[in-house]
């Protein structure tokens, strides 16, 4: 069902049953029965003649007199009405209790329409013939009339006129009391009502004008007679009623004449406006009859509730108290109003509650698209409907039943508003941290060179923008609840500490970019100068001119001059990599020391690979070649049996053998001492947390709590390998020097 179909007010309320039958109503509705039981079925008859839902838009007419005085015939000509009629030859009454009947006359082409929506009530005739003297009903049923009609038809016989003392009279006396106590109770909020008498069997003799003025004088005669309450004394007929005065001509005897007046009388029940100030008689014979004043301001789909009080009150013989009725009224079907406005608000609505509940009970709470779209219009339905319908009712009652339902409202929808921010805030704070590593990862797909911090930024102010369209796309316009302010801010200031998260795992990445390139830097470098001890003459080629020829002697100042250099760049590129991306000076300060010790650990790896056995054996016998087995011009000797072959062995052997001691130890030639490898790493920053500590191996001679001292932690070779080595090299260097000898000979041979 369409929310904004009208078809809300479909009525499950109180009296309207869901079946109604038209057969059942064949003769309109008895509202109260002559037990004087009142009739639960009148909504049904309402929404089945389709007035529940015209609101103010309709009249009530209720009809007294004398019983078998042609009432209910009047009426069924009148308005096209069923009213039970008495047979000519039972003379029995038929009409019981109250009766009504919608208005069933077709609006005739050319005449004046007839208004909508009219209900007759057909009211038990008096007189007291079939209950005796019991004047109880007549009382009742005449203060319920008042009570609920425009216009009160008061049916008499022409010549019952002028008869003062005649049943009518009676009625009328009844009438006015039961006014006087009305109006006692509820001052103010009692309808002037139109008293309409219709004149029947007018033979034409005495004009209208005369009959009118004889039933004035007798209505006068009455009201003066009545004991008035004190304060109304002096009040007049006229303060009550206006009166109107019609004649028609004998049914059986002119029938023609009777139809064609009574269809003259049907284009008076249309509705007109007359200024209250000059209110008085209704005797133009074509006026309209249905004046606004009269209306009882009884919303339609109210009435067969109020209606049900006041015959409850005046049964029960109660002071019937309007004001009280209506209230009661207003604050029954407003509530009703509010459950029915509702129903189409919780078919929008209870999806989306249930669906971030749902979110939130799986840890994943999910955004609601146009959430605030949908809120809006199920809200303005709900309440647009709530006004339209619930408006007509007692105006406080309305006011603070509104409030109620749009607090009711307003929470829920709050609610969903607030988990729509929650959730926006979740996965605003996500895509954030995924948008900045992506953009890492291209970033450093594209070589290193990115700028954190412009990604950072910008994916922040992307965030906070996507925040803000999610909470104007989920607010309702104009509600105190749509107020984000402090969700913005939350958010801001999260993203802050994400941001924070996302900076120091950048540092991270820029620490192990640094280490790598130290390292890679390292092996090229530090193998570089142990590959020259492969050359006797420390060196491949003539060296430069100008440059001493690299000696075995500063090996290792080459290359802790060529490690502190590579790392102080590689410091250098990491302080203003990191400045670039906001890190504190703390942070670089820890980045620096951590890049520091690592690179001490890089660099020992690197020379421990190259002082593995098979490695130095081979340098060293290289080593050992080129001074042996090469003149100082570098050209390779061809033996003769008269070199000094053993000579120059024995140079060469002893010559490389002391390269051994010096690759055992890292020392500095200037100082013959370790570098200053603690002063170089430095203290520790005083803010490194364990987990900066985490993945450092302990430095000797750095380290306090480490056993190891300075000297161990530059032993290259242990004085146990060294001696192996020695050994193992001398073997070699026979190998090499027999084979001299042998080729000596076999040269000579040759
Ligand atoms: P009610 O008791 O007032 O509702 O009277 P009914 O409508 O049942 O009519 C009572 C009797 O009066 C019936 O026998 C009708 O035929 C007869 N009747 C109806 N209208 C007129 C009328 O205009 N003039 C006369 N003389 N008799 C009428
Ligand atoms: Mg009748």
């Amino acid at each position: 069902r369409h929310p904004t179909a009208p078809s809300i007010m479909n009525g499950h309320f109180a009296g309207i049953g869901e079946n109604a039958n038209p057969a059942d109503f064949e003769h309109g509705v008895q509202i109260v029965d002559q037990e004087k039981n009142f009739n639960e079925n009148l909504g049904q008859y309402l929404q089945l003649e389709g007035i529940i839902r015209a609101g103010f838009n309709y009249h009530i007419i209720s009809v007294f007199g004398s019983q078998s005085t042609g009432k209910s015939t009047l009426l069924n000509y009148l308005f096209g009405t069923q009213f039970g009629v008495m047979s000519e030859q039972e003379r029995r009454q038929t009409t019981k209790g109250i009766w009504m009947s919608k208005n069933k006359k077709e609006n005739a082409a050319g005449e004046k329409s007839m208004a909508e929506n009219i209900l007759v009530m057909d009211v038990e005739g008096t007189d007291g013939r079939e209950r005796g003297e019991d004047q109880d009903f007549e009382r009742k049923s005449a203060l319920f009339a008042l009570a609920t009609s425009e216009v009160l038809i008061v049916n008499i016989w022409e010549h019952q006129v002028g008869l003062y003392q005649g049943a009518n009279m009676g009625l009328l006396k009844t009438v006015f009391e039961v006014n006087l106590q009305l109006f006692l109770k509820n001052a103010k909020n009692v309808t002037r009502s139109l008293l309409f008498f219709v004149i029947r069997d007018h033979l034409g003799t005495t004009p209208l004008s005369n009959l009118k003025q004889t039933l004035i004088q007798d209505l006068q005669r009455i009201w003066g007679g009545l004991s008035k309450p004190p304060g109304l004394e002096k009040s007049q007929i006229e303060d009550y009623f206006d009166f109107g005065f019609v004649a028609l001509p004998h049914k059986i005897l002119q029938p023609e004449k009777f139809e064609q007046e009574v269809r003259n009388l049907g284009t008076r029940f249309r509705e007109g406006y007359k200024n209250p100030k000059t209110a008085g008689l209704v005797d133009e014979q074509s006026e309209p009859i249905l004046l606004s004043e009269y209306h009882r301001r009884i919303p339609a789909d109210g009435f067969p509730m109020y209606a049900r009080g006041v015959w409850e009150q005046i049964d029960s013989n109660k002071d019937l108290d309007l004001p009280t009725q209506q209230e009661l009224l207003a604050q029954f079907r407003c509530d009703e109003i509010m459950k029915e406005v509702l129903v189409p608000f919780d078919e929008i609505i209870a999806p989306l509650e249930e669906q971030q509940a749902q979110g939130v009970a799986a840890g994943k709470p999910s955004i609601i698209a146009k959430l605030g779209k949908v809120m809006a219009g199920a809200r303005s339905v709900l309440l647009a409907s709530f006004e339209e319908e619930a408006s007509r009712y007692h105006k406080g009652v309305y006011k603070r039943k509104q409030t109620e339902l749009e607090g009711k409202v307003d929470g829920r929808l709050k609610t969903l508003f607030q988990g729509q921010m929650t959730a926006a805030h979740k996965s605003g704070l996500n895509d954030f941290s995924e948008a900045v590593t992506t953009a890492v990862k291209a970033g450093q797909k594209k070589g290193s060179n990115y700028d954190f911090h412009k990604i950072v930024s910008s994916e922040k102010d992307k965030a906070l923008k996507r925040f803000e369209s999610e909470a104007q796309t989920s607010l309702v316009t104009g509600t105190p609840w749509s107020d984000y302010k402090s969700q913005l801010n939350l958010f801001r200031k999260e993203l802050d500490e994400v941001s924070g998260r996302l900076r120091k795992e950048e540092m991270r990445r820029l620490a192990n970019r640094s280490e790598r390139w130290v390292r890679s830097k390292l092996d090229e470098s530090v193998g570089l100068e142990f590959n020259k001890l492969g050359s006797g003459r420390g060196g491949s080629g003539a060296p430069a001119e100008g440059q001493k020829p690299a000696s075995e002697r500063d090996l290792w100042d080459r290359i802790w001059n060529v490690f502190t250099d590579t790392v102080s760049h590689a410091e250098s590129r990491f302080t203003e990599r990191a400045r670039s991306f906001d890190a504190s000076p703390d942070e670089v300060e820890v980045g620096l020391w951590r890049l520091r010790r690592k690179s001490w650990g890089a660099l020992r790896n690197k020379i421990d690979e190259e002082m593995m056995e098979g490695n130095l054996l081979l340098k060293l016998r290289e080593n050992f070649e080129d001074k042996f087995r090469y003149d100082d011009e570098g050209v390779p000797r061809i033996w003769r049996p008269t070199d000094d072959i053993e000579g120059l062995y024995t140079r060469a052997r002893e010559s490389t053998l002391e390269v051994i001691p010096l690759l055992s130890r890292f020392k500095l030639a200037a100082t013959s001492s370790p570098p200053p490898l603690d002063a170089w790493i430095g203290e520790a920053p005083s803010n490194v947390t364990s987990a900066d500590e985490e993945d450092l191996q302990p430095i000797g001679g750095v380290d306090e709590d480490e056993a190891k001292s300075l000297e161990e932690e530059m032993t290259i070779l242990s004085d146990a390998k060294a001696q192996d080595l020695s050994t193992r090299f001398k073997k070699t260097a026979d190998g090499v020097y027999i084979e001299a000898k042998r080729s000596a000979i076999g040269g000579m041979t040759q």
